[in-house]
């Protein structure tokens, strides 16, 4: 029986990008080498830096005036390198946080800088207050936010409007799962490890104006300016992993690109949401509809006892990783960019077939 792996990241990647990373493991083209055994200042490598680069700003349209940086430290490492390499401009930034992972990195920029909380404080995330509310300081260095809160499972479905201040997003999970205009902000990151590739790897795009002004403190491998201007060959890369979202990009653009990504997305996420939706209650969605994450979907069923066996039957169908978050409990569907339209298809039905047997 087949696995299908909806979990939140590490999470399901292309099956044709895992044969061709598996074809070409022990001799990349004719070089008679692995990319993992290959000097990273050999220009093999650096046409794999370019490569991954140059397919992302195709597929994404990015301006010219923006870099492409490829990073290491995860999510958790721009929280503080976002902070480090921003901050000093006024010495405070505005966060808008809406979720965990939001939370985590205003609580990581406090340590570099004065936090503003753009939202009152809360713990219960289930949607994002209207923009009219906001208190956003016109005097912040940039405005943070995280454009899907993969735990709580809340997706921004517009850009925030800061009226100039230069706009942060840790798009970690939903990046490159729809199209979007680049030029609207300052710095985007993601962690590889959700819908480009195996985790090791922080996809970082800035605008070049915002480089320059580094706090003292900033560890080089954290510089955005001088990974920048090293073209991320400062030190040694994650050179598998760089490979390997170039081959991710690749599979984009030769699906359709972004628009194709999108418009799966909407399809499988509404196909999840209108069984829940149908269910008279007997699953729950938290979040409010139009905060609602194309991505990551958690759910409640009525009882705890039937949470245990919803994730216990799934196992026994090929259906893994669909645990909520520890912190939050329940259920949690991933629909990554791997997850297939039949893939969703089939939980889908075991949610139908679950509800009739139990309700
Ligand atoms: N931001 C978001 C939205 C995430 O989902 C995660 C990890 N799941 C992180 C940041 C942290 O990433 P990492 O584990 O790579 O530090």
């Amino acid at each position: 029986m087949p696995t299908i792996n909806f979990g939140a990241g590490p999470a399901k990647m292309p099956e044709e990008v895992m044969r061709q990373a598996q074809r070409e493991f022990i001799f990349y083209g004719n070089t008679g080498l692995s990319v993992i055994e290959m000097s990273h200042r050999s220009s093999h490598y650096e046409n794999i830096n370019q490569n991954a680069q140059d397919v992302l700003r195709r597929i994404l349209k990015v301006p010219d005036n923006y870099k492409i940086l490829f990073l290491q430290g995860g999510g958790t490492g721009l929280f503080a390198a976002v902070a480090m390499n921003l901050m000093g401009r006024t010495g405070s930034a505005d966060y808008i946080v809406t979720g965990s992972w939001s939370a985590k990195a205003a609580k990581e920029a406090a340590k570099y800088g004065k936090v503003n909380l753009v939202l009152p404080k809360t713990s219960k995330y289930t949607g994002i207050p209207s923009q009219e509310t906001w208190n956003l300081d016109p005097n912040a260095s940039y405005v943070y936010y995280c454009s899907n809160e993969t735990v709580h499972g809340v997706e921004f479905d517009y850009i925030p409007e800061t009226n100039g201040v230069p706009l942060v997003a840790d798009m970690s999970s939903n990046f490159l799962s729809r199209g979007f205009d680049v030029s609207k902000f300052g710095v985007i990151f993601a962690g590889a490890q959700k819908n480009v590739g195996p985790s090791g790897v922080t996809l970082v795009i800035v605008r070049e104006d915002l480089l320059g002004e580094p706090m003292k403190i900033c560890p080089i491998v954290m510089d955005f300016t001088i990974m920048a201007q090293d073209n991320s060959l400062h030190n040694t890369p994650p050179t598998f992993n760089v490979y390997f979202v170039g081959l991710v990009f690749q599979w984009i653009e030769g699906q359709g690109g972004l628009a194709e990504m999108e418009k799966r997305a909407t399809y499988k996420s509404s196909a999840v949401y209108s069984v829940i939706d149908g269910s008279k209650g007997f699953y729950s969605c938290p979040v409010e509809k139009e905060s609602r994450s194309k991505m990551n979907i958690p759910f409640r069923i009525k009882t705890e006892e039937l949470e245990q066996l919803f994730l216990k039957e799934a196992q026994t169908k090929g259906m893994i990783q669909l645990k909520g978050h520890r912190s939050v409990g329940g259920i949690r569907a991933s629909l990554y960019n791997a997850v297939t339209t039949e893939e969703t298809q089939s939980l889908v039905q075991f949610m139908e077939e679950f509800m009739s047997a139990h309700q």
